[in-house]
């Protein structure tokens, strides 16, 4: 069994309220083999909600804000310990998780300043997993057969 981000299985559960459909992972859930998971929702944020991005300082340490400058990091960190719960659950083998968000992203996460810009780094769901030993890709690795190799920066 896996973990799939719910908006990658065609769930809304999108920031504006839409889904990233990939017809393959969807298939995975509607065949049993993936749990869905959003971890944004988990933490308790509504569909849809504003825009959030992470930032880092360079200590380590980081927050998560949406575009009215609200710090949401709470949100983000209570949403991304159910899913290791539930990761933990089902002894999940790997995690699928949408690239470039403040959550699941797992290479490149947006930089903070809402201007699109994009920076090497992971959301803070993806960053629980891996801590705790999963193995975390992205829909772009899943499509060419599974690598997680850190070598795919631009993933
Ligand atoms: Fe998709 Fe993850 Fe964002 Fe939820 S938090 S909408 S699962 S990318």
């Amino acid at each position: 069994m896996i973990i799939v981000s719910a908006c990658l299985a065609g769930v809304c559960c999108r920031y504006d309220g839409k889904a990233t459909e990939i017809p393959a992972i969807k298939k995975l859930v509607d065949d049993s083999q993936a749990v869905i998971v959003c971890p944004e929702e988990l933490g308790g944020l509504s569909t849809p909600r504003l825009k959030s991005e992470r930032i880092m300082a360079a200590d380590g340490e980081f927050k998560v804000v949406n575009e009215e400058g609200e710090d949401v990091t709470s949100y983000f960190i209570e949403g991304a310990e159910k899913v290791l719960e539930i990761a933990q659950e089902i002894e999940a083998e790997f995690i699928l998780l949408k690239s470039k968000s403040p959550s699941c992203g797992s290479h490149r996460i947006y930089d903070g300043t809402f201007t699109g810009r994009l920076i090497d780094g992971q959301g803070v769901c993806a960053q629980i997993l891996r801590e705790a030993g999963y193995k975390v890709m992205n829909e772009k690795e899943f499509e060419v057969g599974g690598d997680t190799n850190e070598n795919h920066p631009h993933f």
